[in-house]
């Protein structure tokens, strides 16, 4: 079975177009809920520097793209990562996002390397409001202490940081506190992230569509009041309800499709709308809705374990 690990239909938050790669599947966390275990189970190599380098030259001469996200596992554990961002700032992608768990960056002489090395974005997930709960679920002592030191150091060297949080059964209740300390740190963009139910990964550490709607209501509308840029993952319009605007993952397929190219370990879509019919399939119940066409639904995985029942078609 092909995955693409963690996700990809998040429209960018520019018009550029946006290639996304894949450097490795390893980490330095052992989160329990974590979605990349279908694709580590095909014991993909880490790709080699001269691929890496091969497929920034292709995201801009072939795609367009001038703007690149590299994908978890853990890339900045990866001793050649400076030199993967400095060869896509001289390609000229003027967007060079990481996406991390945030524990390098505690370390500011690596913060500083980064910067200096094309850098510009960092997306990095927080799982609890304190060192307790968020070490709890990356099964990773310590590792909550030097997430918030690694935000502290990106902001310092100018970076852009959104934070992303994994919705969970175990820190639901906890999710305003989340909101109050990102936003006290200084970071004014988080995303709500629906987890895609994964075999061999902690499915009893998941949560319910049913079960979040209430504490994402309350984030949504805290984050608007203090300002920040709040938005959702894999949440479908029907349990958000008029908090709509906040699905940057909705979209028309004909956006979707010329949007973004993905390169992982083991497939390269370059039709993102290959991917969303596989992970994110319409349900049968939906063919009924007038959001049927927009609506960012929910992971075809998670609707197989749960059935459709949560689902509530708007007529047409
Ligand atoms: S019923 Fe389906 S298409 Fe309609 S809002 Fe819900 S998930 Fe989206």
């Amino acid at each position: 079975m092909l995955s693409p690990g963690l996700f990809l239909f998040v429209a960018a938050k520019s018009m550029g177009k946006r290639l996304q790669l894949r450097l490795t599947t390893a980490c330095n966390n052992h989160c329990v809920h974590c979605t990349l275990q279908d694709i580590r189970d095909l014991r993909l190599p880490d790709r080699p520097i001269h691929d890496i380098y091969k497929w920034l030259d292709w995201g801009r001469a072939k795609h367009h793209c001038d703007e690149v996200v590299l994908l978890r596992g853990e890339a900045t554990i990866r001793p050649d990562i400076g030199r993967v961002c400095r060869y896509a700032q001289r390609l000229g992608y003027s967007l060079v996002q990481v996406q991390s768990n945030g524990r390098r960056f505690a370390d500011p002489s690596f913060t500083a390397y980064m910067a200096r090395c094309g850098m510009t974005d960092a997306e990095v997930d927080l799982y609890g409001s304190d060192a307790t709960l968020h070490d709890t679920l990356a099964r990773t002592p310590g590792a909550f202490e030097q997430t918030l030191r690694g935000w502290d150091n990106l902001l310092a060297q100018n970076l852009t940081v959104r934070v992303n949080i994994p919705l969970l059964s175990a820190n639901l209740s906890s999710l305003t506190s989340m909101i109050y300390l990102v936003s006290a740190a200084g970071i004014r963009d988080i995303q709500l992230h629906f987890v895609r139910p994964v075999p061999g990964s902690g499915l009893a550490h998941l949560t319910t569509l049913n079960h979040i709607r209430l504490p994402v209501f309350s984030a949504l509308a805290l984050g608007s009041t203090l300002g920040l840029r709040i938005t959702t993952e894999a949440i479908p319009f029907c349990v958000l309800g008029t908090n709509r605007e906040h699905a940057t993952d909705a979209d028309s397929p004909a956006h979707f499709a010329a949007s973004t190219v993905v390169v992982d370990l083991h497939r390269t879509v370059t039709d993102l709308n290959e991917l969303r019919a596989e992970y994110r399939q319409t349900p049968a119940i939906c063919t009924t809705c007038r959001w049927v066409e927009s609506c960012p639904k929910t992971w075809t995985s998670y609707v197989e374990l749960h059935g459709e029942e949560e689902l509530r078609p708007e007529s047409l």
